[in-house]
């Protein structure tokens, strides 16, 4: 048996980091190839923050006072006119500072109503303000030429917003890694179809489509084979133009193993000192003239959930160019459960008032699909350890949140 560190260096040992492409900004969750410097500073111009009068905080030092309003800077426009001693501009929240001013009063504090009325001739000003006051900077969050986004960051809405505000349309990224899922097995069904005897809906395939997505590749291909192996090379075959293969199903050692069948020698069938999990596939397939790196999950559901977290998840990161990390933290258990000595377990748990407790009451069966939904995390058990006791400290990676690939975090 070998280590799951043992193995995922294999895993790793195949990943080849995609070469970038240039695309237009998009939330699509890619990586950036390279560090994003500002064209624009933000704000790109001195602008107010409230709506109300730009005024000369000077002329509003003792108050009430009365200026005459000589405009209106509605925002979006660029103001023309200067402000003199005596003289407001009534201006709108983002829009320019007019020459001469250098504060805006707002319309809260004059004798102005508040919304849709005409330009005022004059204004009575209430309270003063100070030089400065309620004035955007420009450039006061970022300058033209300040790095702003480092290469390695994952795109998310806010990586966008800062990109776009800094002047970026377009971008040069890592693109998320194409996988091709497949779930092996005679008994599957499809979802929703009610299951004859002895079938069983395939909750693998579209589980592991969506783990693929979370760790930021992309499904291209999702199919679902019998357990013959010339039917699963055709589906091989079919699989188009993709950089990983995952299958789920048929590599232990039961009569029809059709993973292992199939792929023959393309594929080292090893086990891995983890439970669940134990029996796992790893090798290359071709794709066109390309060798990609193909992964051989065993068709437990759970175990394909622990499995992915611990292999797909790190390869998918390294195609990006991305460092294998995988948050975790340090919790007591809430409850005792047993642990399979010789082997390290990944126990799906909840997290509830900062301990941990066993996702499902039997434990960290590999087969108790229905409750995996429930785990915050997967809590990691030494191989030594027969029963992990209440009180015990355990070590938990968080599974619920969306996993966070960026450097340094
Ligand atoms: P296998 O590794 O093919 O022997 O499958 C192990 C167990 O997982 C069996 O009970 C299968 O019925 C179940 N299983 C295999 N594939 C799937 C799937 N795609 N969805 C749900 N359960 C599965
Ligand atoms: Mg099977």
């Amino acid at each position: 048996m070998r280590t799951v560190e043992e193995h995922l260096a294999t895993v790793l040992a195949m990943a080849e980091r995609a070469a970038p492409v240039r695309q237009p900004v998009s939330t699509e969750p890619v990586v950036l190839a390279d560090d994003l410097a500002a064209t624009l500073p933000v704000p790109p111009f001195d602008n107010s923050a409230m709506d109300g009068f730009a005024v000369r905080a000077a002329d509003v030092a003792d108050v009430p006072t009365r200026l005459r309003v000589v405009g209106d800077i509605p925002a979006g426009t660029a103001p023309t006119r200067t402000v003199h001693p005596g003289e407001a501009l009534r201006i709108m929240t983002g829009a320019p500072m007019p020459k001469g001013a250098d504060a805006v009063v707002p319309v809260e504090d004059t004798d102005q109503p508040v919304g849709d009325v005409p330009v005022p001739a004059h204004v009575e000003v209430r309270a003063s303000v100070q030089p400065g006051r309620h004035v955007r900077r420009m450039a006061e969050d970022v300058g033209v030429g300040d790095v702003v986004l480092r290469a390695g960051t994952r795109v998310s809405p806010a990586v966008v917003a800062a990109a776009i505000s800094v002047g970026v349309g377009e971008w040069s990224v890592i693109p998320r890694p194409r996988v091709a899922v497949l779930s092996t097995g005679s008994e599957l069904v499809a979802a929703g179809v009610r299951p004859g005897p002895g079938q069983i809906p395939d909750s693998n395939g579209p589980m592991l489509a969506g783990l693929v997505e979370q760790f930021g590749g992309v499904v291209t291909a999702m199919l679902r084979v019998d357990d013959d192996p010339a039917g699963m090379r055709a589906a091989m075959d079919q699989l188009g133009d993709v950089d990983v293969v995952v299958t789920t199903g048929g590599v232990s050692a039961g009569a029809f193993e059709v993973v292992r069948q199939a792929t023959g020698e393309h594929v080292d069938f090893v086990t891995v000192a983890m439970q669940p999990g134990k029996p796992q596939g790893i090798g290359r397939w071709s794709v066109g003239d390309r060798q990609v790196p193909l992964l051989a999950f065993p068709g437990n559901p759970v175990s394909v959930f622990v499995s992915s977290w611990l292999f797909l998840q790190p390869l998918i990161a390294a195609m990006q160019g991305l460092p294998a990390q995988w948050p975790s933290l340090e919790l007591p258990a809430a409850e005792g459960w047993r642990s399979p000595v010789g082997r390290r377990q990944y126990a799906p748990v909840r997290i509830v008032d900062g301990a941990v407790l066993p996702a499902h009451r039997l434990g960290s069966g590999s087969h108790l699909v229905a409750s995996l939904h429930l785990a915050d995390g997967l809590a990691v058990v030494p191989q030594e350890v027969e029963r992990v006791e209440p009180g015990d400290v355990v070590r938990v990676h968080r599974t619920d949140g969306a996993w966070g690939g960026t450097p340094g975090t």
